[in-house]
């Protein structure tokens, strides 16, 4: 199956500006690397140094990328992000908040540093890098929020996950309403099971992730997982597309969430 991301040209999203939060592998680094594609410029984070350097090598040396080291968790982080897009790139046309992180823990092993860890990062971190970078966003511009098809429903093992997404689609709509006025647009990509590096849980052992690719493709009514670019497209089409579309959310998950009842084989 062909998953390369069409343009119509490599002018596509010259002049645009982006910062994408958790670029450094899968889809934030697919998104990334379809807007360098069509001549925008980018900042996107990370915080492993290892995935840092990979991201910096995967790009080139290009000048239009920048990899930038920013905990999600850390307002002074969150806060030196803001000054370095407001010197480097102006205004923002796109940020996409993307970083966040999963483990697979029955709720009676969930400790408390783990619980406060995962909303720090996935929750907390989203909300104040919008509101540390919304100054730079001027009408047209828009926000997309990487939630997941766990924001909804309930999933063995992803409870505290669940809810850190489940209240970051709520911040979404919360920022939709704020900023609709602005002529900001804010929106949500939900992805289901997506073939990333770490497939989202990246503290899984490798006997965990396999059991984890099996059930995605035994539950996901298309049979397989998503590639990082097809969320690519999803967040790119919310971005710059979808100019009437506001509060929404865009499920990536092959049917997952869409109660679907598929033919037995
Ligand atoms: P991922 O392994 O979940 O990591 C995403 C990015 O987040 C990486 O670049 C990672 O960078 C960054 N990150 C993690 N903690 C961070 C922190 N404290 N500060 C800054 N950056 C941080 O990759 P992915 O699978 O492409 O997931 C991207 C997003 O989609 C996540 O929000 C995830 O929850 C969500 N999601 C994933 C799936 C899936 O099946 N893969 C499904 C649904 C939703 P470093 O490693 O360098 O820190």
């Amino acid at each position: 199956m062909n998953t390369t991301l069409h343009h119509d040209s490599h002018t596509r999203y010259r002049g645009k500006t982006a910062v994408i939060t958790g670029g450094t592998i899968g889809m934030g680094l697919a998104t990334a690397q379809a807007l360098l594609a069509g001549g925008a410029r980018v900042i996107l984070t990370g915080r492993n140094p290892t995935n840092l350097e990979a991201a910096r090598r995967a790009l080139g040396p290009q000048a239009q990328a920048q990899v930038l080291a920013s905990d999600a968790a850390s307002l002074a982080d969150i806060d030196a992000l803001a000054a370095t897009a407001r010197e480097t790139l102006g205004h923002v046309d796109l940020l996409h908040v993307n970083a966040g992180i999963a483990t697979l823990e029955p709720f009676e092993q969930v400790t408390e540093a783990g619980y406060d860890r995962a909303f720090a990062i996935n929750t907390k971190g989203a909300f104040f890098t919008v509101q540390k970078l919304a100054p730079l966003m001027k009408p047209g511009a828009s926000i997309v929020f990487t939630s997941s098809i766990a924001d909804e429903g309930g999933m063995h093992g992803m409870g505290v996950y669940s809810a850190t997404k489940a209240a970051l689609r709520s911040f979404a709509s919360g920022f939709a309403a704020e900023l609709v006025g602005r002529g900001i647009r804010v929106n949500v990509v939900s992805p289901g099971f997506i073939d990333t590096p770490t497939l989202g849980v990246a503290d899984a052992t490798p006997a965990e992730r396999a059991e984890f690719v099996r059930l995605g493709d035994q539950i996901t009514p298309m049979r397989r997982h998503g590639s990082a670019e097809e969320v690519a497209r999803a967040v790119l089409f919310l971005a710059f597309d979808a100019t009437f579309t506001t509060g929404a959310r865009l499920t990536v998950d092959g049917g997952l969430g869409q109660n679907l009842s598929p033919a037995h084989e």
